[in-house]
């Protein structure tokens, strides 16, 4: 059983109170590591050591940072198998997913923003004979970066890379519940050269070692990723402090079929849209909205498709749903069908525990679910659930549809299903909402602002959104002199 380690200085260090947490696998629920159980000693010592090496990696041009940290992103390449092999076995997702979509975004978030500071530009505003302004961007210091276990390296880098591109030294939290990943970046960062305490990686409980990152008055601005209960916490303790939060929160996102949409182009990505790991992406559309002129036949046929599913263990090929990520959230997505059945909801597939053979017998596997005949109002309808449960519900016109889709506290991806250019302009306008698919889902450029409105968080990131967010603007201002 390996027990993992801190990062804090440059090098891998056991937690001060010599307390571990049990790391346990969805597919088997088996414990198969150990965590550091860190709080708010380690976490000051790993502020000490980014503090001391901010000066040093701040004054570095964006070249010498540039190199470094494509360097990380080449070590996150060589390793790909064994990093993908980890967030398999970490969370429960299929191993197919890990190598094709997770573990290459890692690489490529650390590529992306290693070059984007070789190409960014800073404002100017001319005042003409009067004289002129530059803006200057400038890092913030010592930031905390803390993250959620659905899609660990990838949104864990997706933070990191920003943070240390635009100069900041780092102190970051990976979710206790799939840590592995976070460790084995910190030895790529190692084998990388990445200057001692640059990036440090504490790990731990939220409310302990999470926590303690926020309330630190040493660390300038706070990104987050994960509950909206959890935004609100840290938000308010960032607030008694003046402190810079970025916050991605939860969803409860809308995928809107028209009657003109391709049909089987619809029913091929909801089908992924609804249940790609396992339902745990915070952009799965959960709700999916059909036209009334074709919902029966699109409700058929997507429950057709969905019955055929593979669920089973993450490293089998012909799995395409793996395990939840633990026996808590199993539970929870569990409670939620079973309140949808008390709310008048009608059970169409799935809905049921799957039990796979031998070693796997005690995963934490469900069923992809299926539910019709819920009000939108409805807590099943309005509560992010973040599991394999979708509901289906049947619309008239587009106002409706865009009543409904907008109709939660949440705002963060909806996808538009239509073949109409003007509806589908018309309705991505009115949909309030920080990104909308249309004809897609997940398609991302690294470019564009990601985020949500409403209770799906505060803030944007991506591109220059991300790097502005970690760097502050000085405006210094000329005068010419006048006649
Ligand atoms: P979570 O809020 O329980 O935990 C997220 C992280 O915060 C973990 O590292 C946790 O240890 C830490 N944490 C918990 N309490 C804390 C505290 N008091 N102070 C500081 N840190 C604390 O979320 P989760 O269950 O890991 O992730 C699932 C949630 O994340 C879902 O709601 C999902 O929608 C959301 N999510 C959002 C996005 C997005 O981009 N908007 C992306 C992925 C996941």
């Amino acid at each position: 059983m390996k027990d993992i380690s801190n990062y804090i200085g440059g090098t891998l260090v056991a937690p001060v109170n010599g307390q571990y947490i049990d790391n346990i696998t969805p597919a088997t629920g088996k414990v198969y590591s150990r965590i550091p159980d860190s709080g708010e000693a380690d976490v000051a010592q790993a502020i000490a050591a980014a503090e001391a090496a901010f000066p040093i990696w701040s004054a570095m041009s964006a070249k010498e940072r540039s190199n470094i940290l494509l360097r990380i992103s080449e070590g996150i390449a060589k390793r790909m198998d064994e990093l993908a092999q980890a967030e398999s076995v970490d969370n429960g997702k299929p191993l197919k997913l890990a190598m094709t979509v997770d573990i290459p975004r890692a690489r490529d978030n650390f590529a992306f923003f290693a070059t984007a500071i070789l190409h960014d530009e800073n404002a100017m505003h001319d005042m003409g004979k009067s004289g002129f302004n530059y803006t200057k961007r400038k890092p913030l210091g010592v930031v905390g970066c803390i993250s959620p276990w659905n899609l660990p390296l990838y949104l864990f880098s997706w933070k990191i890379a920003p943070a240390l591109a635009a100069g900041n030294c780092v102190v970051a939290k990976p979710s206790e519940v799939t840590p592995y990943t976070a460790f084995l970046l910190s030895e790529i960062c190692i084998e990388a050269g990445l200057p001692d305490g640059v990036l440090n990686i504490v790990h731990g409980y939220g409310h302990t070692a999470g926590q303690a990152i926020v309330a630190h008055p040493a660390t300038k601005a706070i990104s987050f990723t994960g509950g909206t209960a959890t935004g609100k916490t840290i938000a308010g303790i960032a607030a008694q402090q003046f402190k810079k939060t970025s916050l991605e929160l939860g969803g409860k996102n809308a995928n809107i079929i028209f009657a003109d949409a391709n049909f089987d182009d619809a029913l091929r990505t909801s089908v992924k849209s609804s249940f790609a790991n396992q339902g745990q992406i915070c952009l799965c559309g959960s709700r999916i909205l059909v036209h009334k002129s074709i919902y029966e036949k699109f409700r058929d046929a997507f429950v057709e498709k969905v019955k055929q599913l593979r669920v089973g263990p993450p490293n089998l090929d012909s799995t395409q749903v793996g395990a939840v990520v633990s026996e808590a959230h199993r539970d929870k997505i569990e409670s939620y069908i079973a309140l949808a059945k008390e709310e008048g909801g009608t059970v169409l597939c799935g809905g049921h525990r799957v039990t796979p053979e031998g070693e796997y017998a005690n995963g934490y596997y469900l069923a992809p679910t299926v539910i019709e005949g819920l009000p939108a109002q409805c807590r099943t309808n309005q509560e992010e659930i973040f599991g394999p449960v979708v509901t289906i519900m049947p619309f008239e016109t587009d106002e409706e549809a865009i009543a409904l889709a907008n109709g939660t506290e949440y705002g963060l991806a909806f996808s538009v299903w239509t073949q109409n250019l003007n509806r589908a302009h018309l309705v991505a306008d009115a949909l309030d909402v920080g990104i909308v698919w249309i004809n897609c889902w997940l398609v991302r450029d690294l470019r564009t602002p990601f985020g949500g409105t409403k209770a799906s968080g505060m803030g944007r990131e991506g591109g220059f959104y991300a790097l502005d967010f970690f760097t502050e603007p000085k405006n210094i201002c000329i005068a010419l002199p006048q006649q």
